[in-house]
C-alpha cells in the first residue's frame, strides 16, 4: 500500500466519524502525519532521481576533504545510531580529498551510513574508511558488522525499489531509492560503485571519486 493510500483511507475512516472518539482521532491523525511525511521523503527523492537522470543535476565541484566530510555525514546520523547502540568510526586518512559536490557527497555518505545502522547489527560499529586508488582516484568504504546481503541480492540493491526484505526495509522508514540515488550521484562525479558482502560477515560498500 503507497502512503498515498494509507492517508486517503485513516481520512475517511475519520470523515466516517472515527472522530468522535478523540484516542480514535489522535490514532488516525499520526497515521496521516507518517504517511504524508513519508510521501514528502518518497518525491524528493523521485525528483531528485528524474533530475539526475535528465542531466540536470548541476554539481557544484570543489575539492573536500574527505575526513571531514565523512565526519559531517556521521555526526548527522548520531541520533538513530544512539537509538541503536550503534558504534560510527571515522578512519578516513586526513591528507585525503575528492573533486564533489559537497552537497550530493553528503547525501552519499548520509545514504550509506543510515542503511548501515538500519540494516546492520544492533549495538555493532560502522566504519567509514578511504584510500587513494591509483593516482587520480579516490576509494572511500562504509561498512557494517551486520547479517550481510545474500549473494543472489547483491547485484540488485542499486535498482530503483529494490529490496531485500520488503517488510523490513518498509518498516524502517525507507523510501527504497536511497542506493539507487548514491549510484546516480556517483556516476555523476565520473565515479563508480560496488558492494561486498556475505551472509553473517557484514555488508561494505565502495565507492570510487576523483581524488582533487
Ligand atoms: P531503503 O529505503 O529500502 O533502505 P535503499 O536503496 O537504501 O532503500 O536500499 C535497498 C535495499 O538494500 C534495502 O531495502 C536493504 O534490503 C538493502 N541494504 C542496503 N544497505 C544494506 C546494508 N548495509 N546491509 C544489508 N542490507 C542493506
Amino acid at each position: 500500500r503507497t502512503p498515498l493510500s494509507l492517508i486517503k483511507s485513516a481520512a475517511e475512516t475519520l470523515i466516517d466519524g472515527g472522530k468522535d472518539d478523540p484516542a480514535v482521532t489522535r490514532r488516525f491523525l499520526e497515521i496521516i502525519d507518517k504517511h504524508a511525511n513519508r510521501l514528502t521523503l518518497l518525491l524528493d527523492d523521485l525528483l531528485l532521481l528524474a533530475r539526475l537522470d535528465s542531466g540536470r543535476v548541476e554539481l557544484k565541484l570543489q575539492r573536500v576533504g574527505l575526513r571531514g566530510a565523512a565526519q559531517e555525514a556521521l555526526d548527522d546520523a548520531a541520533l538513530p545510531a544512539r537509538a541503536r547502540g550503534v558504534t560510527l568510526r571515522n578512519e578516513v586518512p586526513a591528507e585525503l580529498a575528492v573533486q564533489a559536490d559537497p552537497e550530493r557527497l553528503r547525501q552519499v555518505f548520509g545514504n550509506l551510513i543510515d542503511n548501515a545502522i538500519k540494516y546492520g547489527r544492533p549495538e555493532g560499529t560502522v566504519t567509514v574508511r578511504g584510500r587513494p586508488a591509483g593516482a587520480r582516484q579516490v576509494e572511500v568504504a562504509v561498512r557494517d558488522d551486520g547479517p550481510g546481503i545474500p549473494a543472489e541480492a547483491l547485484s540488485r540493491v542499486f535498482e530503483r525499489f529494490y529490496r531485500v526484505d520488503k517488510a523490513r526495509s518498509r518498516e524502517q522508514g525507507g523510501t527504497g531509492l536511497g542506493l539507487a540515488i548514491v549510484k546516480n550521484v556517483v556516476q555523476a562525479h565520473g565515479g563508480d560503485v560496488r558492494v561486498e558482502s556475505a551472509a553473517g560477515q557484514g555488508t561494505e560498500f565502495f565507492i570510487l571519486l576523483p581524488a582533487a
